[in-house]
């Protein structure tokens, strides 16, 4: 494994910060495919760098006992925006600037634009295919899913169906999605993947292993990784197009309490959770699900207010 900083930058008080790169070369001369991970745009999302702590884990070990698997070539960017992740906020910090936010863009003169615009040369320099880990927010639990914007999905569901995700969810092309990492690269004919997983500022290891073992799968499947041993088969993830979600919301302010989890089969009238009033002692919503389906997310946080988002289910025909 090969180590190299991609971008560097002085802080204030005089703390030197790197954005490091980790490489597993191709034993060929021209490597098969080349494929990158990326992690930790969202500083409070630490699932993927979790999933990337575990693939370089894996890789050191192949590549100590199997050099010859190694047919293209793996770059793993574990934490991108490092000062966030440090202390565990979504943004930029001290600018409170979304770094995933800032691709694309005409150049503008913050760090984080700057350090954007050489993440992304370097990417383009360095892949042929994208992985861009993210877990959700403090408020939702995900279901290990792909976000594919309409129009690359072509491209892009051929790629899915190896990572061993449950679904895979096709939504509408939105303005704000023109400055992330992930549009620029597919704009840009390479392949990027966007995976969301579990709730920010904590680690589910079962998404975490099933993700990793879909990783090792995407590796083997487009001929970077080359074994005797084929990863475990992977689940085929269902495709679900914009019309197919139904989203649930709250109709009050007060405390949402969950009665399931996420659930692959949740039947039309069945109870998701409640709403109730802290001072009366009432219960102000039964939230039930509106449709059977697959309730891939589900709300952690309790606070809500009229609007929140509770669910999101994903109606199979
Ligand atoms: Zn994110």
């Amino acid at each position: 494994m090969q180590s190299q900083t991609i971008s560097s930058y002085q802080t204030p008080s005089g703390q030197r910060v790197e954005i490091l790169k980790q490489s597993f070369p191709s034993l060929r001369k021209r490597p098969v495919k080349k494929v990158a991970f990326v992690s930790g745009l969202h500083g409070n999302e630490l699932e993927g760098v979790y999933i990337c702590h575990l693939l370089t884990k894996h890789l050191s070990e192949l590549q100590r006992t199997q050099p010859e698997a190694f047919q293209g070539e793996i770059h793993i960017y574990p934490t991108v925006n490092p000062q966030a992740t440090a202390i565990g906020t979504r943004l930029w910090p001290f600018l409170s600037i979304d770094y995933n936010r800032q691709f694309g863009g005409p150049d503008g003169n913050s760090l984080a634009s700057k350090c954007a615009q050489e993440l992304l040369n370097d990417l383009k320099s360095s892949a042929d295919i994208v992985i861009d880990f993210h877990a959700s927010n403090l408020h939702l639990k995900e279901t290990p899913q792909i976000r594919i914007t309409e129009g690359f999905h072509k491209k892009l569901i051929p790629l899915g169906v190896h990572c061993n995700t449950d679904l895979i969810w096709v939504h509408p092309s939105l303005p704000m999605f023109k400055s992330t990492l992930g549009y620029n690269m597919n704009q840009s004919k390479i392949p990027t993947l966007v995976i969301e997983t579990g709730i920010a500022l904590r680690i589910n290891q079962n998404f975490s292993n099933r993700i990793l073992l879909g990783m090792l799968n995407l590796l083997y499947q487009v001929g970077v990784i080359v074994t005797n041993n084929p990863p475990a088969p992977v689940k085929r993830p269902i495709i679900v197009q914009p019309s197919q979600v139904i989203q649930v919301h709250s109709k009050h302010a007060g405390l949402f309490v969950g009665h399931t989890d996420i659930k692959k089969k949740i039947a039309a009238g069945e109870v998701i959770g409640e709403v109730v009033d802290a001072q009366n002692g009432q219960t102000l919503q039964e939230v039930t699900a509106a449709e059977s389906g697959f309730l891939f997310t589900i709300r952690e946080h309790p606070l809500v207010y009229p609007g929140a988002l509770l669910g999101r289910i994903a109606k199979i025909t």
